[in-house]
């Protein structure tokens, strides 16, 4: 197994009661997977992506990645395991507006020990096959939406994550746009890339082989 919740539950404290955000999630994800989170707003899809991506805590149960105990960890090994193993991509992209293309996309390689000309031959690579070369010195308000997720994905990328998080990536996309995103994602996970996606489209969905929804934090079909 690439990862493994066991017995999570996530709450928050809101005038002396118990709120649950994750009720009882139980979840096994083999390495190579490609599944579809989906659930009314509200039921705990975020949070759970967030979870899973090491974004944020949680309050009882257990989760390993990779057979490590993500519960356990140091804030620092925390870190280290997400750097070396994780890409999360966002509904409104999350890119660095006074950055360009090309330094949006260096970004995660300036935390980790890569010399300068390699990070010029990753950065390339993407650029290659993302077909956004020539965008490279543009900045994020200069691209249409469908290109700033192209970025959002080529950073999540960068650092040949074993893992994808994508919280509805195409959330904000014409119909097109979102097509595009999803034969990315379809052909990455031919390559070998496990994807976890939030979605709220049946068709985004049935890109990957596997639906969980969520119901109320909890998990009501699999
Ligand atoms: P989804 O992504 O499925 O729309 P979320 O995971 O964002 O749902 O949120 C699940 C529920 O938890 C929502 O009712 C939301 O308002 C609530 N929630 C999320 N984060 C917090 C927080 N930090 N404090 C209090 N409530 C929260
Ligand atoms: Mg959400």
């Amino acid at each position: 197994m690439l990862l493994e919740l066991k017995n999570v539950f996530k709450w928050v404290n809101s005038g002396g009661n118990r709120v649950f955000l994750l009720k009882d999630i139980n979840l096994q994800i083999a390495q190579g997977s490609f599944v579809s989170v989906m659930g009314p707003s509200g039921s705990g899809k975020s949070t759970l992506l967030n979870i899973l991506g090491m974004l944020d805590t949680f309050d009882e149960g257990e989760y390993f990645f990779n057979e490590q105990p993500v519960h356990q960890l140091k804030e620092k090994f925390r870190s280290r395991l997400f750097k070396e193993n994780i890409g999360f991509v966002f509904q409104a992209y999350h890119l660095i507006d006074e950055l360009t293309v090309y330094e949006n996309i260096e970004t995660p390689l300036l935390y980790k020990k890569v010399s300068s000309s390699e990070r010029k031959a990753l950065v390339s690579d993407m650029l290659d096959r993302f077909n956004i070369v020539g965008k490279k010195d543009l900045f994020p308000s200069q691209l249409s939406g469908g290109q700033q997720q192209l970025v959002g994905v080529a950073r999540a990328l960068i650092g040949k994550p074993k893992l994808l998080l994508a919280d509805e990536p195409t959330g904000n996309l014409n119909s097109k746009q979102g097509e595009e995103i999803m034969e990315v994602f379809k052909r990455l996970n031919q390559e070998g890339v496990t994807i976890i996606q939030v979605t709220h489209s049946e068709k985004n969905a049935e890109y990957g082989s596997q639906i969980i929804e969520l119901l109320d934090g909890r998990i009501i079909s699999r």
